[in-house]
């Protein structure tokens, strides 16, 4: 293990292993400590959509800004991350919901992002398996650029362009503890040796609260159990992910066929616990077929759990503390940390290797939760 390192990011999920592989592209000595594989945390449980329909500017800007880097991303890491866009169709239930709609596809619109609202008769022209009626749909919003990814080759990918730009990652090595001299990083302690340092990222996903309580910071960051399933493969029928704020479903077709999507489990939000459960099983399949009846032939193979990392207005913290030099949060991203990575990252790496603030770090900075006017993003599955 070496040594010392300009910047140690603790935590190998995509955010992780994005940053280090746009730090070392900048030729800045980088290192990735790991718990346990690459990918292990959220990213490895997550169903990898991409959407850039928000409801605040900043989630959106990151959102519209990260699908033009997965444009190109597989082509610049050298292996294909599997990004293809089918789009999002968010369904609408009610009038309130289409009005809040209309508002955010005003402020989407205008940073430059496609998205168009659809009447009702409309949504079977972009999935022609979904019952209308029994989904009680109004109409939906749709935007055709957005999509999915394959979360593992995302970050594999990252982490092996990371590599060959000289970042070390070390996996199944645990942070344990970071040293300050009065408050300036000095060192960080794993269980495999000693890294001296002044920089550490906390990308500790839904860990993140206890990385950052090594250097006397609290985060209010709670971890939200989720349930997500795989069913057998079925012929290609649709393209776009389908998802319901309302309902809190949300599901899209693999290219090999297979549906994976999720649903909140209706009597559990919060803790650590790791088994699935039956009521996940049942409450998915129920909302599942009356959304596309067509559904109720197919088989569930499989279902796991992952934990979203969350905060109080749903919207992530990044960027340096005000109270400790060199330590940078990258956390909290509360269900959508995949698709922000690109532009995320670029961000971190633009403000460690040049001193650049953007707006975007300002506003997601730790300190927003100062001011009780903090702005709640909408667009979240409970
Ligand atoms: C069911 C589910 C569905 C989701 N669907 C989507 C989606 O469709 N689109 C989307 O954009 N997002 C989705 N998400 C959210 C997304 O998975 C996360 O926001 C994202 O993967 C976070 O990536 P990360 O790299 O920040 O954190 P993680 O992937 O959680 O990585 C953090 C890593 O830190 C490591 N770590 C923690 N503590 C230490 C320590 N002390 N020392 C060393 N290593 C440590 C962990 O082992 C872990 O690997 C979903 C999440 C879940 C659970």
């Amino acid at each position: 293990m070496k040594q010392k390192s300009d910047v140690v990011i603790v935590g190998g999920g995509v955010n992780g292993c994005s940053l280090a592989y746009n730090l070392a592209k900048h030729d800045i000595d980088v290192i990735v400590v790991e718990k346990k594989y690459l990918s292990s945390g959220a990213t490895g449980t997550c169903g990898a959509g991409i959407r850039q329909q928000w409801s605040t500017m900043e989630n959106a800007q990151l959102a519209f800004k990260s699908v033009k880097i997965f444009e190109k991303l597989s082509k610049e890491l050298g292996e294909d991350i599997e990004f293809r866009q089918g789009g999002y169709l968010i369904v609408v239930h009610d009038k309130k919901d289409m009005k809040q709609a209309e508002k955010n596809l005003e402020m989407q619109r205008s940073l430059g992002i496609k998205v168009d609202i659809l009447n009702s008769k409309q949504i079977n022209d972009v999935v022609s398996i979904l019952d209308v009626k029994g989904m009680n749909a109004i109409g939906a919003t749709f935007c055709p650029t957005d999509g999915h990814a394959n979360p593992f080759k995302t970050t594999f990918a990252y982490a092996n362009a990371a590599r060959r730009y000289g970042a070390e990652i070390y996996t199944h090595t645990t942070v344990l503890d970071i040293k300050l001299n009065k408050n300036k990083i000095i060192d960080v302690k794993t269980d495999k040796g000693i890294i001296k340092t002044n920089t550490v990222v906390n990308a500790a996903g839904v860990w993140s609260k206890e990385v950052s309580s090594m250097v006397g910071i609290k985060l209010p960051n709670k971890p939200f159990r989720k349930e997500i399933m795989v069913t057998e493969r079925m012929k290609p029928s649709f393209e776009a992910m389908v998802i319901s704020f309302k309902d809190g479903i949300y599901f899209s077709q693999q290219q090999e066929g297979q549906i994976v999507g999720g649903i909140p489990i209706p009597e559990e939000k919060g803790g650590f616990k790791t088994l699935p459960t039956f009521s996940f099983i049942q409450h998915m399949s129920r909302t599942l077929t009356r959304y596309a009846p067509v559904l109720k032939h197919v088989n569930m193979l499989r279902h796991w759990t992952g934990f979203y990392d969350v905060t109080p207005d749903s919207r992530p913290i990044l960027g340096e503390s005000t109270k400790i030099n060199g330590f940078i949060e990258c956390n909290g991203f509360s269900g959508h940390g995949f698709m922000l990575s690109p532009m995320v990252s670029k961000i971190l790496c633009d403000y460690i290797a040049e001193g650049k603030i953007s707006e975007i770090l300002q506003d997601l900075s730790l300190e927003r939760f100062k001011d009780k006017k903090i702005e709640h993003e909408m667009n979240v599955v409970g």
